[in-house]
């Protein structure tokens, strides 16, 4: 049919050479790719057990901390998952009950506070929203990797610091001494 703009433009269809309906060209093209590639430097590491350099800026997994008393700072009033842009957070509040003295700090606190570290943007405004400097993003930790999307929701028992250090050392994935120090100092 004749086109109306009249751009249409005719195509001749050649015949396939013997070479490519072997698919010869195609084959040695594939190759020498795959050649050049041994040779250049390779673009993935073998994360976990190797990290990038991190940035200076970098933040990494949340923590909620306790505190000097070993009390839970969080008093529930969700100012950091109104300030969070990518809605990772939830909660429910409670109201601390008689002898609860020695494990939260305020009358109000988190019965449940969830993190979905899948929809996390890491921007660290919760951190910023927080008036009870609850909420901190560690510079030396990281969310580890997951088989399951599940295993991505952070609730208070991954988030909360524990009481002993070693613990927490045990949680997410430790940057080395040197990966640390150098964060340290750039942040300095
Ligand atoms: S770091 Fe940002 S995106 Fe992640 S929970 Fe906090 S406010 Fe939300
Ligand atoms: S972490 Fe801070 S801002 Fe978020 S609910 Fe607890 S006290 Fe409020």
């Amino acid at each position: 049919m004749q086109s109306l703009s009249n751009r249409a433009k005719i195509l001749e269809k050649k015949p396939m050479t013997l070479a490519e309906r072997a698919y010869l060209p195609a084959i040695f093209q594939g190759l020498s790719i795959t050649l050049r590639h041994f040779f250049t430097k390779k673009a993935t590491i073998r994360y976990p057990e190797e990290t990038r350099p991190f940035s200076p800026v970098f933040r990494g997994l949340h923590v909620l901390k306790r505190d000097e008393q070993g009390r839970e700072r969080c008093t529930a009033c969700g100012l950091c998952a109104v300030a969070c842009p990518a809605e990772a957070i939830t909660m429910v509040a409670g109201e601390r009950k008689k002898g609860e003295q020695n494990l939260y700090r305020e009358e109000k606190y988190a019965v449940s506070y969830e993190i979905n570290m899948l929809r996390c943007i890491f921007c660290g405004l919760c951190e910023e929203a927080c008036p009870k400097a609850a909420v901190y993003l560690q510079a030396d930790k990281m969310a580890p990797p997951r088989f399951e999307r599940d295993e991505f929701i952070y609730g208070k028992d991954r988030l909360v610091e524990p009481v002993s250090p070693d613990t927490r050392s045990k949680r997410g994935i430790q940057l080395t001494a040197e990966q640390a120090d150098k964060l340290r100092t750039q942040l300095a």
